[in-house]
Parts: structure tokens; sequence; C-alpha cells
């Protein structure tokens, strides 16, 4: 990727302050953090946690600054979020620009410019060149929804299979599709039904190569579901929360073969694997995998709340006018 000319600027500045900087200036973490901890605790829920309490104030490429002046690396990267780095200058032209002139109208009462070419560039970069369609939601679990929705709309069918090690979010539905209970799940229920959880490949641990592997998830997606019944097969092509789980070379084409040969709609889950977290557009793009539907978020707005769908465009329209959008 080359950089623009504010782009290497910034990243230059960055060298120069690491290798003269103090990094740390308190301890960590320092007074300030501590203050904001305890004012933390007393007003937000223990649900909500924290990885490290350390409070920042600002972020520069790869860099955060806390509120005590300590400097760190930022490899939390919000979970797969801030890929571009924090406060790149292209981004903060681009939606300090946009703020300044018009920041909602909803879409689907009177439109504006932006979406249709953000999916015009998703139908770009996404693996495969046949026809398609994006609409944008605000968080991966709510595009991981609409893509269940979606196809159960196209296929007239109900059954959704997610692989062993999956996370597809934390709302209602996608809850049902982890495989962690704890601390997804446990004590959230009932949850959603027609979920199916199916083995996923795992080479390191199974030993398995992907053609085994991929026999082994289709035996239990047809005894255990029925090919009739089944809507899509959602799979992260490489598993993120799992642990980076790569499947075996094979192993998903072989998987969505098999889903186009039986009329289940294929979904990747491109959420944290996706927007070049793995060194390509799509980690789908690594197994030569060319799904039905892509989901990403995360990495694609860098912090700001934005998920995609994007899909062939037959199975994007099988939704009515009105199906599918949100405030
Ligand atoms: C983070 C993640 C989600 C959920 O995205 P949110 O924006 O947190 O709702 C879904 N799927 C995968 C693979 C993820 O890593």
């Amino acid at each position: 990727m080359t950089l623009t000319a504010p782009a290497a600027a910034h990243e230059a500045a960055h060298a120069r302050e690491l290798t003269r900087a103090e990094l740390l200036r308190t301890e960590v973490p320092g007074p300030e953090s501590r203050r904001l901890h305890a004012e933390r605790l007393e007003h937000v829920p223990q649900g909500v946690s924290w990885a490290l309490p350390v409070y920042i104030e600002s972020g520069s490429g790869a860099i955060l600054t806390d509120v005590d002046g300590n400097r760190f690396v930022d490899l939390g990267s919000g979970i797969g979020v801030t890929t571009v780095g924090h406060a790149d200058p292209a981004v903060v032209a681009a939606a300090s620009a946009q703020l300044a002139k018009l920041t909602h109208t909803l879409y689907t009462v009177t439109p504006y410019r932006g979406y249709a070419e953000l999916a015009a560039k998703l139908a770009e970069r996404t693996p495969g060149d046949h026809a398609k369609k994006t609409m944008f939601v605000n968080s991966g679990a709510e595009a991981v929804e609409n893509a269940v929705k979606i196809a159960r709309k196209h296929t007239g069918r109900r059954a959704v299979a997610v692989l062993d090690h999956a996370f597809h979010g934390r709302t209602m539905l996608t809850m049902a599709m982890n495989h962690k209970a704890a601390p997804y799940g446990t004590g959230f229920g009932p949850f959603a039904g027609d979920v199916h959880r199916v083995p996923n490949s795992y080479p390191y641990r199974d030993g398995l190569d992907g053609a085994e592997a991929a026999a082994r998830t289709i035996a239990y997606l047809e005894r255990r579901i029925g090919v009739g019944e089944l809507a899509a097969v959602i799979a992260e092509p490489i598993q993120g929360e799992g642990g980076f789980i790569v499947p075996a070379e094979g192993y998903l084409p072989a998987l969505q073969r098999w889903a186009s040969a039986n009329g289940v709609v294929f979904v990747a889950d491109e959420i944290q694997s996706g927007l070049a977290r793995t060194g390509r557009w799509f980690a789908s793009e690594h197994f030569g995998l060319v799904p039905d539907l892509v989901l990403t978020a995360k990495g694609i707005a860098g912090g700001l709340p934005l998920a995609g769908v994007t899909g062939r465009a037959e199975i994007m329209d099988a939704a009515l006018p009105g199906g599918l959008g949100g405030t």
C-alpha cells in the first residue's frame, strides 16, 4: 500500500518521536487513570469490562497516549478495528468535512451520495466478479443478523449453521451463534432457535486435511440439520475470537461447493478478518473462496459505527422493500 504524502509525513513523525521519547512518565496505571477508573466503577456496570485500566487521551498511528502522558504501542487495535491507525489525517479530513455538511437523513427516507458509492467499492473489493449489492448497518452483530434474515428470505428455509469456535456478536440472535457460553451467553437465555453448531477445520488440533474436515462438517450438516432445512452456513474464513484458527487448505471452497450445490447461502463473516487484516482485502482470498455474502464491520470505519452485508444481487434483493434498514 502506498501512503499519501500527509500519511507518510505522519508516519515519519512517529518514528522520530518514538526514538527520542520517554514512553512512560508515571507508574501504570498512573494517578489520573486510577481516578478515572474509580469513577467508572461507580457509574458503569461490570459487564462492560476492561482489559487494561489505562485511560486513553489520544491516539496517532499505532501509538496511544494516556491521561498521565504515558505512551503505548496499541496492540489492542480496538480488536481489529483501527487497521489504518488512530487519527489518520485522510480519515480525519473526510470525516470532519462530512460532519460539517450532513450527518443524517435516513437513507430510506431521503437518500444521499455516499451509501451507493461505498456499496460499489465493496462490490469491487470483495471476492468474485458477479453482480453484488450491499446494505449498511451499525455493528458487526447487526450485519450477521441481517445476513441471516436475507438468507432465510432468499431460501425460504429457517436453519443456520455455525462452526465450532465461532464468534458472531452479542445481540440476541448472534449470542446463540457463538461457541463460548461464558461470558457471552451465560445467564442471558432463552436463545434464538434454528441455530446449529458443526465442527470446523482446525488442522493444528484435528490433523485433518481440508477435504477430510469438509467431509466431517458436511456429514453433520446433512445428518443433524438436513439440506432442505438449511438457509445458511456462516463461517469466519480465519476465526478471530476463537483463537486465530486458520482452516486447512481446501476446506472452505469444499464447503462453498456443497452449499452452492444444495441451495444453501454461504456467508463469510469477515468482520474481523477482512479489510486487509490478513494481508489481502479479505481472508477468503487466501483460500480461493468466493462467498455468497460477505460481512464487514470493525476495520471498515476505524471505530465509527458502520458494518455491511455485501452479496450476490439476487440474494440481497430477496427482502421486500422496507424489510431491511434502521434509523
Ligand atoms: C467482532 C465480531 C463480530 C461482532 O461485531 P460487533 O461490531 O462487535 O457487533 C462478529 N463477527 C466477528 C467474526 C467478530 O470478530
